[in-house]
Formats: structure tokens, C-alpha cells, sequence
């Protein structure tokens, strides 16, 4: 009894269809809502959940301007070798993000005392000060030599935040 969906008889062609049928049938206030600024990517962690929110919403002015994707680690979950099943949902979400909203830009945002760095870096993780953000300045570099190799241009924005909630740019 484990069939998948697709294999039950919806073909991805018919899957297709009705999606865009269903789009068709949305009222005309949802469908007008198509192009927006930004995607946003954050950790998961609950820590910083609401501060994230917040950032974008009110210091980042873009609410109801950002699709939302949250993966541990943020911009590690890009390219970090430790959890390569991240790295594809990001790329996908990057992807179906500019596809049905026509983002103009990408929000990344990390944190400090971050659970995924950790896990990535093992002994070597840098737990505070300048190392930290050296530590994350260097993982926002690949991603976004990784967004320059995948032809993707977009133009990208990295911030990191303290568990007090205050978020600090990082240039690449
Ligand atoms: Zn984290």
C-alpha cells in the first residue's frame, strides 16, 4: 500500500494540468500578489523564530514581500556537506521562488550559536565574537559563489543575528 501518487494513475501531466487549472480558479486579489521583493532564507531554530520575522517584517520592510524558506543553519544548508538533502530543498525552493513569484532578491539569514554550524564544524566551530562571523562571512562566500555558478542573478544579502534578536549585515 505504498504506491506513490504518481504512480496511481495522476500523471504528471494530469497533475499539471489541474494545478494550473486550480491557479485559474483563484480570485483576482491572490493572483495579483504573483510578484514580490524577496525570498527569505532562515534556521529553523525556535530561538530566533518570532526576531526573524520581525527583522523581515519591520527592519527588512518586507512583509507580505517575502516567500519563506527555513532550514537549519540558513546559508549553510546551501552548501554545507553535512546535510546535502537541505542543500537540494534550497536550491528547489530558490527555483520554485523566482518561478511563481518572480523574486527580485534573497534574504539569507543566520545566527549565532547555531546548532547546524556546529554540527558542521565539529571541534572547529567558532563560538562567539569576530571568529563566529568569520566562520559565517566564509559559508556566505560559497553561497554565493555557488549562486554565480548555477547561473542564478539574483542578488543576494546576508545578515547575522545575535540571540538578542539584532541583526548585523555581512558583506561577501
Ligand atoms: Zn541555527
Amino acid at each position: 500500500m505504498s504506491a506513490s501518487v504518481f504512480s496511481t494513475g495522476i500523471t504528471r501531466r494530469s497533475f499539471a494540468a489541474s494545478t494550473i487549472a486550480g491557479l485559474a480558479a483563484l480570485p483576482l486579489r491572490a493572483r495579483a500578489a504573483a510578484n514580490i521583493e524577496a525570498l527569505a532564507v532562515t534556521c529553523i531554530d525556535y530561538r530566533l523564530v518570532d526576531d526573524a520575522i520581525r527583522f523581515l517584517d519591520d527592519e527588512r520592510h518586507l512583509r507580505k514581500e517575502f516567500d519563506l524558506v527555513a532550514l537549519a543553519g540558513a546559508s549553510l544548508a546551501a552548501v554545507a556537506p553535512a546535510f546535502p538533502a537541505s542543500g537540494a530543498a534550497f536550491w528547489d525552493h530558490v527555483a520554485i521562488a523566482k518561478q511563481l513569484h518572480n523574486i527580485q532578491r534573497v534574504v539569507l539569514l543566520d545566527h549565532r550559536d547555531c546548532g547546524a554550524y556546529k554540527v558542521q564544524f565539529g571541534s572547529r566551530f567558532a563560538d562567539d565574537g569576530s571568529a563566529e562571523l568569520e566562520q559565517h562571512r566564509g559559508i556566505m562566500r560559497l553561497v554565493a559563489a555557488e549562486f554565480e555558478r548555477r547561473k542564478i542573478d539574483l542578488p543576494l544579502e546576508f545578515y547575522l543575528m545575535a540571540l538578542d534578536g539584532k541583526a548585523e549585515p555581512v558583506p561577501v
